[in-house]
């Protein structure tokens, strides 16, 4: 099936339309039209080859939303018409010991939704910038959001999840505090997912100017990180930390906020090292330094679930596809409350 999609041809070069094609539903397939897809910092990083490995035309986007338009003969979750979701991996080695734990995320066979190695042409898999893709039902999540909540669903599925899966893991609940670093896509899920969990909740930011919003998305205290005597007031008082921010900096500004014994956890990529940490600041209050990569299936489903149930979704800013230069110009400079999402009817003009 031929479809339209948004990509890059190069890493220099914006993302303009073009055709892909999407294989014909197997047996254990999915085949969805997407209605919405999210704008990920990731896209932004892969499209224009800031990590390494890009693979050009280069169609971006996992955090997809839409309807299931055909199933193969053994799908048995899943049925023509369900509201259905697609996040970062399409498929895994199913065999390992990740995989046997429901952390297909950490498999090394796993599948990224887009720049990631399959049989389908043209060698590697083209993202959510597209009319539909097909999709093996053990990777495809269900949705249980009103349909009018649809396209501030699709961020959940990638910053959703990459924000909840280490807030579950270190255990983040009533009577702790916690820091969220960054107040972008991630970083706002973050807030709402950490409030939600119950714990008291402090936002770092190095924008002044998201200091009344980040209350409104359910931070009890706003710190903006370049006010040193702000920072200061904070020191080894933290539970846990959740850094999302999408550039090298200084990491050591934030391990000092946090009490013996207590963790920050990187989920932000950047395509530069941080010039930190000095091992001082680990040694001296026996802290740790951790990262996280999105999360497994069922706990993706269990998040959807979770947001399904607490009534929350992404706060989003809708664009056309034409738009989409323009919104990676614009989430650079911190300047999208808070994330970006593609309404994808709008490629149909292209057809
Ligand atoms: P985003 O919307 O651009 O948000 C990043 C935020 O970081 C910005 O809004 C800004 O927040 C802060 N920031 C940016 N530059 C900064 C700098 N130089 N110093 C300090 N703070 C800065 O990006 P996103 O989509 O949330 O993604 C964040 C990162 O996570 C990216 O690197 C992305 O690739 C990565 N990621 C990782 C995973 C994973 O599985 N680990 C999954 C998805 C994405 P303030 O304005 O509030 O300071
Ligand atoms: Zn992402």
């Amino acid at each position: 099936m031929l479809v339209q999609a948004y990509g890059a041809q190069a890493g220099d070069q914006p993302l303009a339309p073009l055709e892909i094609t999407r294989r014909a539903p197997g047996e254990h397939d999915v085949q969805i039209d997407i209605a919405y897809c999210g704008i990920c910092h990731s896209d932004l990083h892969q499209v224009r080859s800031e990590w390494a490995g890009t693979q050009y035309p280069c169609v971006p986007g996992h955090e997809i939303v839409g309807r299931v338009s055909a199933v193969g003969a053994h799908v048995t979750g899943f049925k023509t018409g369900d509201l259905v979701g697609v996040g970062c991996m399409v498929d895994s080695c199913g065999d390992c010991e990740e995989c046997h734990a429901g952390l297909e995320n950490y498999c090394d066979g796993m599948v990224p939704t887009y720049n990631g190695a399959t049989p389908d042409a043209p060698g590697w898999t083209h993202g959510g910038y597209s009319q539909a893709i097909v999709v093996n039902q053990r990777y495809v999540l269900r949705i249980r959001h009103p349909e009018e909540q649809l396209a501030a669903v699709a961020p959940l599925l990638c910053a959703g999840i990459t924000t909840y899966s280490p807030l579950r893991h270190w255990k983040v609940g009533p009577g702790m505090k916690v820091g969220v670093v960054g107040i972008g896509g991630l970083g706002h899920m973050g807030i709402k997912l950490a409030h939600a969990m119950g714990a008291h909740v402090v936002a770092f930011t190095t924008s002044e100017s998201k200091r009344a919003a980040a209350k409104a998305l359910g931070a009890d205290e706003v710190v903006v990180s370049r006010h040193t005597d702000e920072m200061a007031a904070h020191a080894k008082s933290f539970d846990f930390i959740l850094n999302t921010v999408a550039a090298s900096h200084d990491l050591d500004a934030f391990l000092v906020l946090l009490k013996r014994d207590a963790t920050m956890a990187l989920v932000g990529a950047p395509s530069t090292p941080h010039p930190s940490p000095q091992v001082f600041d680990l040694i001296m209050k026996r802290r740790s330094l951790a990262g996280s990569l999105i999360g497994g299936i069922p706990e993706t489903q269990e998040m959807l679930d979770f947001c399904a149930r607490h009534g929350i979704v992404s706060d989003i800013e809708l664009i056309g596809a034409d738009q989409i230069n323009v919104a990676y110009e614009r989430m650079l400079k911190g300047d999208v409350k808070y994330r970006f999402v593609i309404d994808n009817a709008t490629m149909a003009r292209h057809s």
